[in-house]
């Protein structure tokens, strides 16, 4: 496939509009607010932002490692701004989030790979949020337990941890990461207690029908509660190029299949990303 094909028209989203979208763009302007939903120009704001659900980045926005698909920068980060729990919290709050989801860059430069910083963000949100629930969409702390700990001692209502793609495509698409630490991740958590687990896949990078049907088995086979499924988009001309457009009928077609191995929920289509209708997902 050509590299730069137009986006078909079920990729067009409308600006996003609404009361609250408005309320809160303006705060996040005024005080600078760090959400992943305004950096990565996510087509859901409006949507997400209605309901009062948003995503919020920790550890700084320098990545250690270099996934082919992701647009944060790569390199060495700047050191830990302690500090950055109480600005998560606060953040929240003056945009009166009902669930927040936090996620990270992943911090192999750290000795504890950001996992402290992890659970001090957890703590602060709940001190100065208590009625707001969250999602920790976590890194794989290279697999280590005694890190993963840290967020289940926590207790955030949901611990999501992104498989990204088949198995096949791992090594390309995610070149620090491995498919099955990502399953053992996700099935540490569940054993450990955690009440709700999460993963998410992005589709177009390359993968045939079977794959995506074999990493639904293997989720559920880790005790997966929650899967996403959306398109991949090419956040710049140096990322993965854009394989394949799924179609509407082919993420339904996923959807089935998710709900028929038995998971809690399902998001499958186009626009859908980890956070997508977050909020759902706690129950
Ligand atoms: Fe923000 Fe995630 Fe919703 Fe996008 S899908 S607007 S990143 S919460
Ligand atoms: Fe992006 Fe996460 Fe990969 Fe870092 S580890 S490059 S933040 S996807």
């Amino acid at each position: 496939l050509p590299a730069r094909q137009p986006k078909p028209k079920w990729l067009r989203v409308k600006l996003p509009t609404g009361k609250k979208y408005t309320e809160l763009r303006s705060l996040v302007d005024k005080y600078s607010l760090n959400t992943i939903c305004t950096s990565g120009s996510c087509p859901n704001m409006g949507e997400c932002w209605g309901e009062g659900t948003a995503t919020f980045m920790i550890l700084g926005n320098v990545c250690t490692r270099s996934c082919g698909f992701c647009g944060v920068k790569t390199g060495r980060p700047e050191t830990v701004d302690w500090d950055e729990p109480e600005k998560v919290a606060r953040s929240i709050k003056l945009m009166k989030i009902k669930h927040a989801v936090l996620t990270s860059v992943d911090r192999d430069d750290l000795k504890d790979m950001g996992s402290i910083m992890w659970a001090e963000t957890v703590k602060a949100v709940r001190r100065m949020n208590p009625e707001t629930t969250l999602e920790t969409l976590i890194p794989d702390f290279q697999g280590v337990e005694q890190h993963i700990d840290r967020i289940i001692d926590v207790a955030p209502e949901v611990v999501s941890h992104n498989i990204e793609t088949v198995r096949r495509l791992t090594r390309d698409v995610r070149i620090q990461a491995k498919y099955d630490r990502s399953l053992g991740v996700l099935k540490y958590l569940k054993s450990q207690g955690q009440r709700r687990t999460k993963s998410g896949i992005m589709l177009g990078l390359g993968e045939k029908r079977e794959e995506v049907i074999e990493t639904l088995h293997d989720l559920k086979a880790n005790d997966v509660d929650v899967v996403t499924i959306g398109q991949y988009l090419q956040p710049s001309k140096k990322h993965l190029p854009v394989q394949q457009f799924i179609t509407p009928d082919q993420f339904a077609e996923y959807r089935e299949i998710g709900l028929d191995l038995g998971f809690r929920h399902v998001e499958s289509s186009s626009l859908v990303r980890s956070s997508y209708k977050a909020q759902k997902h706690i129950n």
